[in-house]
């Protein structure tokens, strides 16, 4: 088997990886390393199987020949982060739309068995149900979410008009080791584990009662190799892990000082994702709990050694354009 990665490099991209070489596949990994860190397939160098591409996805030319003989696609490249993406509405629209549609022709050319999408959760902004079904409106509050949901409908309508046999998964809040730590301030974990690291209160949004269906990444990793295996095709599944923990628990978890900061605007006050179609379809559901997670993270707290310590001065400045645009 030969499966190739988009965003392989990234956090949940480069666990997939880890995934398909332990399970005898074949790999080609390609990633611009916008996001991503060669750091993150270090462990993997001595691996003939694996072949790594530093190349933009939306170079189509370029990707093509990467895809010869290639079963599953993965396309999990793509920008991350909320902040940016207000900032640079055109990068985030042309990585997510683009380079989509260019990965979507590449493996339809090529003639692949199975096409997998990490789209987001974040296309329900703040929805009417709790927990979500798939069928929920969809709302994207940023440019980010907008991305990666127009991304999702390019891969619908390439099953539609081609017959890709494609699946698209809406991850919800995914963490585990290697999450990313970019310079832009982004997702909690790595936030709060820098924050521990250099002794620094938890900067906490709000007064901390919102919650989130962390979701731990191995979990998402099976629910992406369930999909490639299954015959399920055309489908959009929710990948959440059936519970919803408030950032209070979380700071337990980790144990620290907390200072409290604003609330952004268009933030949910709850992720939590319906599992039961993917339950259905694919027999899938996550089996880490929390606990353990986070227990996982706090072993692997060195990898977060020098990414940024926000505190709460840098972090208004940094979100300056979020309460400007949002609110
Ligand atoms: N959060 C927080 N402090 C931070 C960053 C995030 O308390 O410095 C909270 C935030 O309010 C949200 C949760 O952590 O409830 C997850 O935030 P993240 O940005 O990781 O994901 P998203 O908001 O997109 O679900």
């Amino acid at each position: 088997m030969r499966s190739l990665v988009t965003g392989g490099a990234g956090f949940i991209g480069s666990h997939l990886v880890d995934r398909l070489l332990a399970e005898g596949h074949e790999v080609v990994v390609l990633d611009d390393l916008s996001t991503g860190h060669r750091g993150n397939l270090e462990h993997l160098k001595r691996q003939d199987e694996l072949e790594f591409h530093e190349v933009d996805v939306r170079d189509h030319d370029e990707i093509c020949k990467h895809f010869e003989a290639v079963e599953w696609v993965f396309h999990l490249a793509a920008l991350a982060d909320i902040v940016p993406s207000i900032q640079k509405p055109l990068e985030y629209l042309r990585a997510g739309v683009d380079g989509t549609i260019s990965v979507l022709e590449a493996a339809r050319h090529a003639g692949v068995k199975k096409f997998l999408y990490a789209a987001s959760s974040s296309c329900y902004g703040i929805p009417d149900a709790y927990p979500t079904p798939e069928d929920a409106e969809v709302r994207p509050q940023y440019p980010y979410a907008l991305a990666k949901n127009l991304g999702e409908q390019c891969v619908m309508h390439w099953v539609q008009v081609y017959g890709l046999p494609a699946i698209s998964l809406r991850l919800f809040n995914v963490y585990g080791p290697r999450a990313r730590t970019t310079g832009t301030y982004g997702a909690v974990f790595g936030v709060f584990l820098a924050q521990k690291l250099a002794g620094k209160p938890f900067t906490v949004v709000g007064d901390g009662t919102q919650t989130r269906d962390f979701t731990y990444v191995i979990d998402v990793v099976e629910a992406f190799t369930s999909a490639a295996k299954s015959d399920v095709i055309g489908e959009i599944m929710n990948v959440g892990s059936s519970q919803t923990y408030s950032i209070n628990r979380l700071v337990e978890l980790l144990g620290g000082e907390v200072v409290h900061i604003p609330k952004r605007p268009g933030e949910p006050s709850c992720t939590f994702a319906d599992v039961s179609k993917i339950r259905k379809l694919l027999n899938w559901k996550a089996v880490t709990r929390f606990d353990e997670g986070v227990a996982i993270m706090l072993k692997n707290i060195d990898y977060w050694r020098d990414a940024p310590v926000w505190e709460s001065s840098n972090v208004r400045e940094q979100t300056k354009d979020w309460f400007k645009y949002l609110a």
